[in-house]
């Protein structure tokens, strides 16, 4: 497969699983997360697809089309490993869903990214929220739910927290 219908693979994946959540997240309350703005290409599909919720986006710095910009308040600037810790007093509930779209594409730096997030996210998560990545997660308070037909298994992983 080339790169290109690989690329197109991932999207297409991405954006089926982010709509087949959307009536599962929508019956918790609290915020959804978006954890990597990068171009803003999710995040301007989350805000379409949950005109309801408040989304707040992180990412080291703002490098997203001008189009896709979240307002200040909601633009959590920094390294995640910092602000999702601190993020509690601005994001106040605990949160619906995540997207966590931070992969290295390295393995190695993929399980140390694992591993200072599990416990970040585990506590910034609602019991009966939904996490969506393309990183591995092993949280023993969270299952991991089927994913729709025609998602290659290995590539995204839907979390929900018990
Ligand atoms: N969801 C985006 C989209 O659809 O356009 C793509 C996100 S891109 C793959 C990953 C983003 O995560 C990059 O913008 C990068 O700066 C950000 N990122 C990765 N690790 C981070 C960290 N530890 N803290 C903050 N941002 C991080």
């Amino acid at each position: 497969m080339s790169r290109l219908d690989s690329f197109i693979r991932r999207m297409t994946s991405q954006k089926i699983l982010l709509e087949y959540l959307v009536d599962k997240v929508n019956e918790v309350d609290g915020p959804v997360l978006e954890l990597g703005l990068g171009n803003g290409r999710t995040y301007d599909h989350l805000r379409e697809i949950y005109p309801a919720k408040e989304i707040f986006v992180f990412d080291l710095a703002m490098n997203c089309h001008p189009s896709c910009a979240p307002d200040a308040e909601h633009m959590i600037l920094g390294d995640i490993r910092d602000t999702l810790a601190f993020c509690g007093p601005r994001v106040g509930a605990r949160a619906s869903f995540a997207h966590i779209d931070i992969g290295s594409a390295d393995p190695t730096n993929d399980l140390a990214i694992v591993d200072w997030l599990e416990p970040l996210v585990n506590e910034r998560m609602a019991v009966g929220g939904y996490v969506l990545t393309a990183l591995e997660l092993h949280l023993s308070n969270f299952e991991s739910l089927e994913k729709p037909e025609g998602i290659h298994q290995g590539r995204y992983h839907i979390y929900r927290k018990a």
